[in-house]
C-alpha cells in the first residue's frame, strides 16, 4: 500500500521568512518546528520539504547554496531526533532571469509537479497525505494534487489567509504555526482519517 505524506513547504513554514534565504546564516527555525517534525517522524507518515527557490532562476544563489542548507537544516534536525524522507526544490522562473533556470516548468508551486514526482519516486497516496504551507501557493499545489491542506499563519500566512475567499476551494486547517499543523494532521491520521 503506498504511504502517506506530509508535504512541508521551507521558507515561512519550517523556517522564518527572509525573502531570498541565500546563506546558512540566514537559517532560523519556527519556534518548536525541529520537535514538530519529530512527532511527526514517529508515525508512518513520510516528511518531505517541497520548495520554491526561484532565487537560482534570478541569480540570487547558486544550486549549491540551497543544497548546503538542506544539509544544514538536516544537521540541525538530525540533532532534535527529526528527519526528512526528501526535499525537493524548483530552481525555476518563467520569467525572470537568464539560462536555462528561466524556463516555465511543471514543478514551481502553484503547479503540483514536485508533489507528483516525489508520488512517483516515493510511492506515496497523495489523496491521503498533507500539505502544509504559509502562502496560496502552497495550497493551490496541494488542491491540485488532491492533498488534505494546511495553512500556516507564519511567515505569509496572515496575509494568504485574509484572501483565501478568492480561493474556489478551502484549507482544511488552519493552524498557528508548524507544531499546530502537525499536531491537527497526527489527529487526523490517529483518528483513522
Ligand atoms: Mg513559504
Ligand atoms: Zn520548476
Amino acid at each position: 500500500m503506498p504511504d502517506r505524506a506530509v508535504f512541508l513547504d521551507r521558507d515561512g513554514t519550517i523556517n522564518e521568512e527572509v525573502d531570498y534565504l541565500g546563506s546558512v546564516d540566514q537559517l532560523r527555525f519556527i519556534v518548536g518546528a525541529e520537535a514538530a517534525i519529530a512527532r511527526l517522524n514517529q508515525t508512518a507518515l513520510k516528511v518531505i520539504v517541497f520548495t520554491n527557490q526561484a532565487g537560482i532562476a534570478r541569480g540570487y544563489f547558486s544550486p549549491e547554496v540551497v543544497e548546503r542548507i538542506h544539509t544544514h537544516m538536516e544537521e540541525r534536525l538530525s540533532s532534535h531526533g527529526a528527519h526528512l524522507h526528501a526535499l525537493y526544490y524548483c530552481p525555476h522562473h518563467p520569467s525572470e532571469g537568464i539560462g536555462p533556470y528561466r524556463l516555465d516548468c511543471n514543478c514551481r508551486k502553484p503547479k503540483p509537479g514536485m508533489l507528483h514526482q516525489a508520488a512517483r519516486e516515493l510511492k506515496i497516496d497523495l489523496c491521503r497525505s498533507f500539505v502544509v504551507g504559509d502562502k496560496l501557493s502552497d495550497l493551490k499545489a496541494g488542491h491540485a494534487a488532491g492533498c488534505r491542506l494546511v495553512l500556516v499563519r507564519t511567515g505569509y500566512g496572515r496575509e494568504a489567509e485574509a484572501k483565501l475567499a478568492d480561493l474556489p476551494f478551502q484549507p482544511d486547517y488552519v493552524a498557528a504555526d508548524l507544531p499546530e499543523a502537525s499536531s491537527w494532521i497526527l489527529q487526523q491520521v490517529m483518528g483513522g482519517s
